[in-house]
């Protein structure tokens, strides 16, 4: 074959493979973003609960939860990170505090579980500890968060050992079926997110 030929060709081929790439994105389903409201949890009372997590742990953290959910087509957006002090020993975090218009994530330095959605609010320790299975995730706070954020997207816990629904573990899969419940909890938010004047207006 000439040489101006060959690469006529070669550019075709590419073309087509572009054009297929084209295609299959197209058929993607549209991201869905949540905004997520962060509190560094600091308590004059209870000591012990301070976080020593910092702002840059945070974009770490949230990096690897949103490589957990790019399969869904989920991202969560950081809307602030911020110090949020506890009103009193023991008590709960200022309702004023909490972000309506997205979730909100606390992270505390210790507590019995590695974390728990309370139905408000994902806590989380910075102490999480997990067991490692096979193709887990590196690191076991983004795993707890990741975890979390999946119960206030309205999943349930799933005990199959390498998925980010079993409880303890660093697995991070999801299944069709959980994909599409998250994305029906993510899209309230997503909706939400595009008029900023919703949550002043809560
Ligand atoms: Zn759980």
């Amino acid at each position: 074959m000439k040489r101006a030929l060959q690469v006529r060709v070669v550019m075709f081929v590419l073309a087509l493979f572009a054009a297929a790439c084209g295609a299959l994105r197209a058929e993607e389903p549209p991201v869905l973003t949540v905004p997520v409201r962060v509190h560094l949890m600091q308590s004059e009372q209870d000591t012990a609960m301070n976080t020593t997590l910092t702002e840059d742990d945070v974009m770490r953290i949230f990096t690897k939860v949103n490589k957990v959910w790019a399969p869904a087509g989920i991202s969560f957006v950081l809307e602030s990170v911020g110090v949020t002090r506890m009103a009193a020993a023991g008590g709960a975090m200022p309702r004023e505090r909490l972000l309506k218009a997205g979730l909100n994530v606390c992270y505390v330095k210790d507590m019995k579980d590695n974390g728990f959605w309370s139905g408000q609010l994902a806590l989380v320790k910075d102490t999480a500890w997990l067991k490692k299975v096979p193709g887990g995730l590196d690191e076991p706070i983004p795993r707890v968060t990741a975890h979390e954020l999946g119960h206030a997207l309205g999943l349930e816990h799933r005990q199959d050992v390498t998925n980010l629904m079993a409880s303890g573990t660093t697995g991070f899969s999801l299944n069709e079926e959980e994909i599409a419940k998250a994305r029906t909890g993510a899209a309230k938010f997503s909706a939400v997110a595009k008029d900023p004047a919703a949550d002043a207006a809560r």
